[in-house]
């Protein structure tokens, strides 16, 4: 309940931010319930979501290149051969929804996307 704050204050119309510590309208607040607002501005708020999203980005990219070169160029490659997710998992001893992790948009995520492959079905 640490980024809830009960605005007591009916008359004032501006609220200071705990995050970038400016002075701002009450406008520029989410609002959680009638006279409840969030204790971060609305900029505030989207650098903690886009925050947020890199770090778990950096580590889904984190999980993948944990493992040896040879490794990845296997997975890689049995993917492309029309393994599918689940069986290659299996196959490399990881969890059910490691690999579905590592994927976006039908790439395997790291440094950059580099290599696609096609959901083959099984
Ligand atoms: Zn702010």
């Amino acid at each position: 309940m640490d980024n809830i704050i009960i605005n007591t204050n009916e008359t004032k119309d501006t609220k200071k931010c705990k995050t970038c510590q400016l002075e701002k309208p009450i406008a520029e607040f989410n609002k959680i319930r009638t006279g409840v607002y969030q204790s971060y501005c609305t900029t505030c708020a989207g650098i903690r979501r886009l925050a947020y999203y890199h770090a778990h980005k950096v580590k889904i990219v984190f999980g993948f290149m944990k493992l040896s070169e040879e490794t990845r160029k296997n997975i890689i490659d049995d993917l492309e051969s029309g393994l599918s997710i689940k069986k290659t998992n299996a196959k490399y001893g990881l969890g059910c929804t490691t690999i579905n992790s590592w994927i976006r948009k039908g790439q395997v995520v790291y440094n950059k996307p580099v290599k696609s492959f096609k959901k083959t079905e099984v």
